[in-house]
């Protein structure tokens, strides 16, 4: 698998965008880089967000200044280099008897259009719905509102991008390849993986960063770190119904609750609603909308929408789990997205292990700046920052090569060898689900005709 006797720099734990961008920036830094992922590389909670490079407005409320300001860079930044991957959107927020006054909104969105410091994005506006096309699906009562900018990617795909960029500098790229144990021998970490087909090998490396996100503390603690880190892990759930309303803007909905529900244009044919806020404790439980959250997200939507949508319009349903800080706070709207490093490094010499702790898709760019930043003192001689200013890369696949079969969905097999061959897809959901989104438009019979064409043709 490698020869155990090279030292390798940095081993990154966890394929989801956090790990990927670490990778690519470490990898593009000249580091020996190697990012293990015991599943698909985007299999967990990056594949699942609401797809949103954001701000977060309403963190504003809970005076997260900081981590809004350096979203709305980021956001900045990202629709910079991953132009293919990113795409401004228009909120229509309408006001109802239980959202904040309008003056309380209209001082917030001022703020949210300067904190970032840029001016790309059409600023937030006032907007009256009888004058206006937003306000067709609406219930008549809706009068009023705001819009305001944010940006929509594809965060599985962000994610992907990610590790071949990594890969292209040099990475080595581990999927479906699980970190057992890691010791520290003589100021270095002796690993020791295994893959899906149950081969363990060992490697070693100069440092290890914990990039597990819901796993992250389990990970930390099995590494031997000292400090006792607080996770919250937090589910959320989202529905795909068939497009709602005409028009390329999206709606954020307060509940009545005083929770923000999004409706999202989502590939072409379809909205996507979302999300809940729930409780986990076992980050290896599977995560599935439950049916009371299917529910939430129907009577949210239909506080509004002129046409009640049901539980049973939704043609797909994914759920994710957020790993978030432990700030002690009860209500889990209120738990900050911010981002926090735990270094463990017992004795200076000694290997160390950086554990990343919450963060958001938006900010995962700036977060792998500022891991390196911290294991700058392991490695004097890595390059400076670089990827504030170099784009992403794009899928490659020469369309004028020979399609061969048709799955459906727009997947053909001539896509399919390219995503094994070049972007690490290995099972029937990697390619529906992550690569592309083709699972929404087949139909139950070609997705299953395709999951049996696989496991004959991989
Ligand atoms: C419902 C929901 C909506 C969201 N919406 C947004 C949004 O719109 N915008 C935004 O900015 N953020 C959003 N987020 C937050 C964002 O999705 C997460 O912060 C981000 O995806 C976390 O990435 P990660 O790399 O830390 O974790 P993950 O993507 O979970 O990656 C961690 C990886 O580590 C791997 N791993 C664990 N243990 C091991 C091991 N022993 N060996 C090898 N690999 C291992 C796992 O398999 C996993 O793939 C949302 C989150 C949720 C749940």
């Amino acid at each position: 698998m490698s020869d155990p006797a090279r030292i390798h720099d940095l081993l990154i734990v966890g394929g989801g965008i956090n790990g990927a961008g670490i990778a690519r920036d470490a990898a593009g830094r000249g580091l020996a880089v190697a990012l293990c992922e015991k599943g698909d590389i985007a299999g967990a909670t990056s594949w699942a967000s609401s797809k949103l490079i954001h701000g977060g407005l309403r963190y504003l409320e809970h005076y997260d200044f900081r981590l809004v300001r350096e979203s709305l860079q980021e956001r900045e930044i990202l629709l910079r280099i991953a132009p293919h991957l990113t795409h401004p959107l228009r909120f229509v927020m309408p006001h109802s008897s239980t959202s904040r006054p309008a003056w309380l909104i209209g001082l917030g969105l001022w703020l949210y259009d300067h904190l970032g410091g840029a001016k790309t994005l059409p600023p937030s506006a006032a907007v009256a719905f009888a004058d206006s096309p937003y306000g067709a699906p609406l219930q008549a009562a809706c009068r009023n509102g705001h819009v305001y900018s944010d940006v929509q990617t594809n965060d599985a795909r962000l994610t992907i991008e990610n590790v071949r960029d990594a890969a292209h500098h040099g990475a080595s790229i581990l999927p479906r390849t699980r970190l057992l144990s890691a010791r520290r021998e003589n100021g270095i970490w002796v690993c020791t993986l295994r893959t899906a087909d149950a081969l363990v090998f060992d490697m070693r490396f100069r440092a290890i960063a914990n990039a597990a996100g819901p796993w992250a503390a389990r990970m930390h603690t099995l590494l031997g770190g000292r400090e006792d880190i607080g996770i919250q892990l937090v589910r959320g759930s989202h529905i795909v119904v068939p497009r709602l309303y005409a028009g390329d803007h999206a709606y954020t909905l307060q509940n009545d609750d005083g929770r923000i529900v999004f409706l999202l244009p989502f590939h072409d044919n379809f909205t996507l609603i979302g999300t809940t806020e729930v409780r986990v404790r076992d980050p290896d439980e599977l995560p599935a909308a439950s049916t009371e959250e299917v529910a939430y997200l129907c009577r949210a939507t239909n506080r509004y929408l002129r046409n009640p949508i049901r539980p049973q319009d939704a043609v797909w349903t994914f759920a994710g789990v957020r790993p978030l800080l432990d700030d002690g706070k009860e209500n889990l709207s209120q738990v900050s997205r911010e981002y926090r490093f735990v270094l463990d490094q017992p004795r200076t010499g000694d290997a160390p292990l950086l554990t990343i702790i919450g963060g958001k898709l938006t900010t995962y760019r700036r977060l792998a700046e500022k891991a390196l930043d911290r294991l700058a003192p392991t490695f004097p001689k890595m390059a400076p920052a670089w990827t504030a200013q170099a784009l992403l890369p794009d899928r490659m696949i020469d369309s004028g090569a020979d399609p061969g079969c048709d799955f459906g969905g727009g997947l053909c097999e001539r896509d399919v060898r390219y995503f094994i061959e070049q972007e690490w897809a290995h099972d029937a959901d990697d390619i529906m689900w992550r690569r592309t989104k083709a699972g929404l438009s087949m139909n139950r019979k070609q997705r299953d005709e395709f999951t049996l064409w696989l496991e004959r043709n991989r």
